[in-house]
């Protein structure tokens, strides 16, 4: 049994940018592009018409398809993860930057999918479904015994809410008449699926007790949480109140395999991998304010500020790494630092209208290196 990845030099974290396409309000409003980037460098034009030039892993301009960003950030994450290791990907950017769009893309209600392309193959299909079927595809015709199992929450106001048994829910309210969904709204009400994280001392990860979790044997598992769960999210939010900029949604893919190897010992691998759509980064300037309402949005995004800090101390190669100061950073405690993967994608827009929230997010990436 051989290892690739012991000989290859890890770089633990990865930050690319991707420039979205102006739309068609930007358009309409003759908006400059002040974004130009050649290979791995950009160059962003301020307000003040100021160059400022940037260095990253690697740049995706308005012209790169969904594909062309699989294939460069995934393929190789994907193979380290069926060798066992664990990954995170993150998705940065103000709200309306395209951090949706890369992570899931925009694959069309089911019933309005009437293409002969698979949904998962669309053009406009993201990183989640891509890398779905990629895995299923390569465990599947290289025969090996495997075992994925997927959990879908969503971090708000620093509490984690479980869009799989809450979408499950719903699902069985429906159509069982008024009594039952009453009384599943009532528990709702009471109970949005609020979950606490212990440490699991015997495996050295962390646990989020009662998390459900779905087993994806073929794509339409994950279509099946794509469209769902997905779109409860949505209803979630407006029956909650809540802004969905605000709030982070963490995609998880546990991966087990079981191989025997020449000599006849049996192999068993688990690797984890993360998808994670960040609040929007605007929020993160109102972390200091003063009244309540913006009290409120610190600490909401507490977690994004902690995210920083910890990837900041972890590029610096610091002793004492946050995790515990947020949510986020404590769920993921398990596949950031130390022998795993994580790439950042910082969304931008290129039009002049965004350039403040451009730069705040370049130089939030630019802290990351
Ligand atoms: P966010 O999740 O950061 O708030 P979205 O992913 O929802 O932003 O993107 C905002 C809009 O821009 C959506 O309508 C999305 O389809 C579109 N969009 C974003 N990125 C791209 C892209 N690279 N190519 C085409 N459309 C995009
Ligand atoms: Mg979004």
């Amino acid at each position: 049994y051989q290892d690739i990845n012991k000989t290859e030099k890890i770089v633990p974290i990865k930050v690319v940018v991707r420039v979205r396409p102006q739309n068609k309000k930007e358009k309409e409003n003759d908006e400059q592009i002040c974004i130009q980037s050649k290979s791995n460098t950009l160059r962003a034009l301020d307000k003040r018409e100021n160059i400022r030039r940037f260095t990253f892993d690697q740049i995706f301009d308005e012209e790169t398809t969904q594909e062309e960003v699989f294939e460069c950030i995934m393929e190789p994450m994907l193979k380290d993860v069926l060798n066992g290791f664990n990954a995170t990907v993150f998705a940065y950017g103000q709200t309306g930057s395209g951090k949706t769009y890369t992570m899931e893309g925009s694959t069309g209600k089911k019933s309005e999918n009437k293409q002969k392309v698979p949904w998962f193959k669309k053009k406009t299909a993201g990183l989640i479904p891509r890398s779905v079927a990629f895995l299923l595809q390569e465990l599947k015709t290289e025969g090996i015994d495997f075992q994925i199992k997927s959990s879908l929450v969503e971090l708000y106001n620093e509490e984690i809410n479980d869009l799989i048994s809450f979408s499950q829910k719903k699902g069985k309210g429906k159509g069982k008449g008024k009594e039952k969904e009453t009384k599943n709204q009532q528990t709702k009400q009471t109970n949005h699926n609020l979950l606490k994280i212990y440490d699991d001392k015997a495996n050295g990860g962390i646990i989020i007790n009662g998390l459900k979790e779905i087993e994806i044997n073929n794509l339409k598992d994950i279509e099946d949480i794509l469209f769902e769960a997905i779109s409860y999210r949505k209803t979630a939010k407006t029956e909650m109140n809540k802004n969905s900029s605000r709030s982070h949604t963490i995609f998880t893919f546990n991966i087990r395999t079981k191989t025997v190897s020449k000599n006849g010992i049996e192999v068993v691998k688990c690797g984890k991998l993360n998808f994670v759509d960040l609040a929007g980064s605007e929020n993160i300037k109102k972390s200091g304010a003063k009244n309540q309402q913006q009290k409120e949005a610190g600490k909401i995004n507490q977690s994004l500020l902690t995210l920083g800090r910890v990837i900041h101390n972890l590029v610096q190669k610091q002793k004492y790494i946050p995790y515990r100061d947020s949510k986020l950073t404590r769920i993921l405690q398990d596949s950031l630092g130390g022998k795993t993967k994580t790439c950042i994608i910082t969304n931008i827009s290129p039009s002049s209208g965004n350039i403040e929230e451009t730069l705040s997010s370049l130089d939030y990436a630019k802290n990351a290196k």
